[in-house]
Parts: C-alpha cells; structure tokens; sequence
C-alpha cells in the first residue's frame, strides 16, 4: 500500500472522512471554486515563473463560466505576481516540476522500512538559488492577510513554518539529496472574488433612491433628488453588483498599490530533529491507518467538523452515515479520480 501526504493530513483531520474519501473514494460531486481556482492558480503561476510570457493569455475556459470574478482575479494576480517577481524569478533556476516521490517509510529509532508500505507526494518544484544552494518551491494561496506583522498574516506564517506537508516533501527530498534543506515559500494572497454593490446612476451621474410607493425620492427641501437611502423612512438605494470590468481595475490598482499586501515569499528550513519528528509522526499515521484497515474503524473527530469551511462530508455525518451498500447520498459519488485536496493555507 503506498500512502499519500494528502492522505496522511485527512486522517489526521478525521479518520471517518479518511473512510468516506480514500477508502470509498465516496465524494462531493461538485468541487467548491477554491479547488479550480487554486489548480488554476498553481498551474499558471508555475508556467509564468519560468516564463513571464506565459502569463498574457490566461484563456476563458481557464475556469468554469459560473466564475468570471475568480477568472478576473487569476488574470490579475498572474500578471502582478510575474512582474513583482520578476528579478527574483529570473535568479532561480527552475528544475522539473510535480515531480513524484515514493520513498519507503522508516522507522528512525532502528532504521528499518516498514514492509507495504510507501509514501508518495507531489512537490511543486526543485530549485537552485543564485547562491547555489539547492531547495524546494512551495506556492500556497489563501484569502488571509500573509503580512507576518499583522495577527491573522503571523497566523498563515506561523501554520507555513510548522507544515506537516513541508516537512515530509524536505524528507523525501533529503533521501536523494541530503543538501536540500530549505523549501522556498511562495505565498499568494486572493482578492474576494465577490464584486462589491454600487449604487445605480442615472444619465447625470446621481443615484437613484426610491420610496416606499417606488418612486424616485425627492429631497423635501430643493426638489433634487434624493441621494441617500433611509430603512425607518423606507427609502432604497438601487444597486447592482460591479461588473467585471470595474472588478478586474479595482483589483489591479489595489495590488498596483502595494503588492507585498498579497505576494510574499519566505525561505523556511527543518534541523535533522525536525525530520526525525516528521519520520515518526509519518511512521506513527501509518501504524494507525493499518490498524484501522484492520479493523475497520474509522472515529469521528467532531472538532474537525465545521472549521474555516464545514466539513464536505458533514451532510452524511448529519444524515447518521454512510456504509456500502447504502445508497449513495444525494450530491456525492463514488470516483475513481485521486482526490485532489488542494494547497489553501486555511
Ligand atoms: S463531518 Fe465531522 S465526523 Fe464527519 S467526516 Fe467530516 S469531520 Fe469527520
């Protein structure tokens, strides 16, 4: 049996959901937008750091059409991240990209690999700094603040530097080339892709407010029309959501303004302890999941059900279960595909 990081982090998230996504691969139909936007994201930002041109065309079918505030954003953000990193970018050499692993699991305490048993995962990228020295590429995105000054940017910071996945990626790195130690760090902060509400204007540029019988509200005084809203007096400003156009400019100038707020980049290390920590706790995840394919038990960790987003097996949870032979709960199927969980830092 090989096992993957992915798989490793779900179990430890909670077992069930383990049972439910890697032993029945029993999955939410449809992804939620994060997930294309993030593949979207790591695939273009990939091409473009080794070759800025690659970020002019960023074609419509990139994304579902459902999301063309996402798209708007992943347009922007490919450009602003090219070209704010452009010198950095063109230090680096670029090695080959997703390049798989799948290393035996050992026992740190006696050096011996545990019998079928394997690890595999995907990094990123191999890289070499100017320096020389040779690392690991990580991009993460994620809605949060990353500024390290701010409580909420420390709090990304803080997850990044303790990275379960980092970990095991230098890990497996170190066994073909011990002189690996860092992973350079490449983190992306979204835009909300949710267009803000602007007021209705009409042909003079005045704001269209309304009264409580729909008419257009006049000022008591002057006779103008009325330009602010009231809830007690049941007067409504009439908007519309921006469009994407007065999206993509809001956005561009914001990271025009000042693109540390949303690209940052941080070299992050692991001592030999550290990877002797992550061996263990790699070898400890793999006992458990035995025991539990043995077995067949599969515990429900509560705390893991609402989190920054509910969990996407909640409504089975809630509903009392899944077991096969049941039928297969609205909204979910059986797949085949490897599940992608993707790289929020959440
Ligand atoms: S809803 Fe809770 S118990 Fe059920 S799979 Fe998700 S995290 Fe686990």
């Amino acid at each position: 049996m090989n096992v993957s990081v992915s798989q490793i982090k779900c179990l430890r998230t909670c077992p069930r959901m383990y049972y439910f996504n890697y032993v029945h691969k029993l999955r939410p139909t449809v992804d939620p937008e994060y997930f294309s936007f993030g593949r979207a994201m790591h695939r273009l930002i990939e091409q473009s750091n080794r070759d800025p041109e690659a970020t002019s065309e960023v074609p419509e079918d990139t994304l579902p059409s459902t999301m063309p505030y996402h798209l708007a954003a992943l347009r922007i953000l490919l450009q602003e991240h090219s070209s704010h990193w452009a010198e950095n970018n063109r230090s680096i050499s670029w090695g080959a990209s997703e390049q798989p692993f799948d290393i035996s699991i050992v026992n740190p305490a006696t050096n011996r690999p545990m019998r079928n048993f394997t690890l595999r995962g995907r990094p990123d990228c191999a890289i070499t700094l100017d320096n020389g020295t040779q690392a690991l590429y990580e991009l993460k995105t994620t809605s949060s603040d990353i500024d390290p000054t701010s409580k909420q940017g420390a709090n990304v910071w803080t997850r990044l530097i303790l990275d379960f996945q980092i970990s095991v990626y230098l890990l497996a790195a170190r066994r073909q080339l011990p002189t690996i130690q860092t992973v350079l760090y490449d983190v992306i902060r979204k835009p909300s892709p949710k267009p803000h509400i602007v007021p209705l204007t009409d042909e003079n540029g005045l704001k269209i407010v309304l009264d409580a019988a729909g008419q257009r509200a006049i000022n008591q005084r002057g006779g103008a029309f009325r330009q602010t809203a009231s809830k007690e007096q049941g007067y409504v400003l009439q908007t519309r959501p921006e469009t994407v156009e007065e999206y993509s400019i809001r956005i561009q100038e914001a990271i025009s303004k000042d693109p540390t707020i949303w690209f940052r980049r941080s070299s992050i290390s692991r001592t030999d302890q550290e990877i002797e920590d992550v061996a263990s706790e790699i070898l400890q995840a793999a006992h458990i999941l035995r025991a539990a394919h043995h077995e067949n038990r599969w515990p429900r960790h509560d705390h893991s059900c609402i989190g920054f987003t509910p969990c996407r097996w909640l409504p089975i949870c809630l509903a009392g279960g899944w077991s096969p032979g049941d039928p297969i709960p609205e909204g979910f199927s059986i797949t085949q595909e490897a599940a992608e969980n993707g790289k929020e830092v959440q």
